[in-house]
């Protein structure tokens, strides 16, 4: 059988969404100076000098590989993360809130000596909601006559909380071995570098069209880092981008950030770490500077998002330089230079003013819910039937292919199975692919149709 694509490009099977190695992650969280950071030093068998005294220092690095009796987990540690949004209070519950969506399961860490408090019953609020598993630390419990502070904590309602002293070691040992016994029985929500229940953007283009203004733009400070594996910007960095109330997951922020086009041999580097970054992403933000002519490089970045299967956003930058004259001129090269992409959807916006930047989220969604979209065989192959008795194969050496059968295979992006007694002709494929995108929908996608032939 003949094995043909719709718009030539090839077909890239999906990887795995977790091809990361599969550990659990074990996340640390709780109020300010109840002693996070002392028990994540004493669980990685550093010295308690790495801790910071700084309140609201931005440490570079937030997750760290962690061994207790032979199994390797991750461990996500909260302590000292940025706090520059108003309200600490709720600044403290949201970033715990993004080391639990990472996490498998939670060790909540409570101060034994201070005892409960309204910021600890914020949390608890939250962790409850997450549905994770929690373990709860009761911390500066220094010595046994101490011990008995630890049972105001039932009051908590998370099970038996556990006195330790993360600065001494004492009761630690135990805390993990129940910790980790949850984090195996614990369903696993999340690769490490692929939180599960967060959707991954790639934020694409050129350099110089403005990708680093517009993360800023968007990101404002409620942001985190995700990942930092060897703490350089030459190790990709994730950072959860909270917008209009939602949290994306935005990939290889640290490749955005840097100024890669002043080194040597930039380019070549930086259009691989492009590709990789799509290849992790679910859908692709590919920036155009609208102000300046649309060049090979911009189309080659788009083409790169459109051709690894990705859902797709095209953002038109720098709108606000934009006289009457350019916007004439974009509306001819959309017709011209994006005529492969019918289907996208764009955004024009200004990363520096801010202008219609809260215009994202929707084509981000729409984008991906076509991305996801799988329409049920009944209902493709009613309407593959009707098309096809409204407009039937033309005729091949006298002989007309029929479609026999139709499946979609498979979504993310939406991918077609056409069983037909004959060869499917190009103008005859690309006909069923406009029918079906105005039938079904797949704004923001690709979608890829196979033709498979049974004499
Ligand atoms: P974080 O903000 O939750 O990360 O807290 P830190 O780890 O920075 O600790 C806050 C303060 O509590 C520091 O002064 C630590 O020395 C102290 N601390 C941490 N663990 C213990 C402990 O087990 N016993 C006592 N007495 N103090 C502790
Ligand atoms: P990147 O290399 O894609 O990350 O681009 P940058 O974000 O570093 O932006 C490149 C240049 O374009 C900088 O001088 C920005 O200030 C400028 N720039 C970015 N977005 C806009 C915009 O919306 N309007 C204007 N006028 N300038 C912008």
């Amino acid at each position: 059988g003949d094995e043909g694509l719709i718009d030539g490009s090839s077909f890239a099977d999906r990887r795995d969404d977790n091809a990361a190695k599969e550990v659990g992650v074990l996340a640390v969280v709780g109020r300010p100076n109840v002693g996070k950071s002392t028990l994540v030093n004493r669980i990685l068998g550093r010295r308690a000098a790495v801790v910071e005294d700084t309140p609201g220092v931005t440490r570079d690095r937030v997750s760290y590989d962690a061994e207790w009796r032979g199994t390797d987990f991750k461990l996500v540690d909260t302590g000292g993360w940025e706090a520059d949004v108003e309200g600490i209070d709720s600044a403290i519950a949201s970033q715990a809130q993004i080391a639990v969506q990472l996490a498998d399961a939670v060790v909540f860490v409570v101060d034994g000596q201070v005892g409960l408090t309204a910021t600890d019953e914020r949390i608890v609020k939250m962790l409850r909601s997450s549905g994770k598993p929690v373990t709860v630390a009761v911390n500066k419990i220094d010595d046994q006559v101490s011990e008995y502070m630890a049972a105001e904590f039932w009051k908590l309602g998370l099970g038996e909380p556990y006195p330790v002293s993360a600065m001494h070691g004492r009761g630690v040992g135990d805390l993990l071995d129940v910790a980790l016994d949850k984090l195996e029985q614990a369903e696993r929500t999340s690769g490490f570098l692929t939180p599960g229940n967060l959707r991954r953007v790639a934020l694409v283009g050129r350099p110089n069209v403005g990708k680093s203004s517009l993360l800023n733009q968007l990101s404002h400070s409620e942001r985190a880092v995700v990942n930092d594996l060897a703490g350089t910007t030459r190790d990709p960095v994730d950072e959860i981008v909270h917008l209009d109330g939602e949290d994306w997951l935005f990939i290889d922020t640290a490749g955005i950030k840097r100024r890669l086009h002043k080194l040597s041999g930039a380019e070549y580097y930086s259009s691989l770490r492009t590709q990789a970054a799509i290849e992790r992403a679910e859908l692709a933000l590919v920036l155009f500077d609208a102000s300046e002519p649309i060049s090979d490089q911009d189309l080659k970045v788009m083409s790169s998002a459109v051709d690894a299967g990705r859902a797709v956003v095209l953002v038109f930058n720098k709108w606000d330089l934009m006289d009457e004259f350019d916007r004439q001129r974009m509306e001819r090269l959309w017709k011209t230079e994006f005529d492969r992409v019918p289907w996208a959807q764009r955004v024009n916006l200004s990363a520096k003013t801010g202008w219609h930047t809260n215009r994202l989220t929707r084509a981000m969604h729409t984008a991906l819910e076509s991305w996801d979209k799988r329409i049920p065989t009944g209902k493709l192959n009613a309407f593959l039937g009707k098309i096809q008795a409204a407009h039937p194969h033309p005729l091949r050496g006298g002989k007309q292919p029929r479609i026999l059968f139709a499946t979609q295979a498979s979504t993310r992006p939406p991918r077609f199975v056409i069983f037909a007694t004959g060869f499917l002709e190009h103008g005859y494929r690309r006909y069923l692919e406009r029918q079906l995108r105005e039938e079904f929908g797949f704004e923001g996608t690709p979608i890829q149709i196979s033709v498979n032939i049974r004499e």
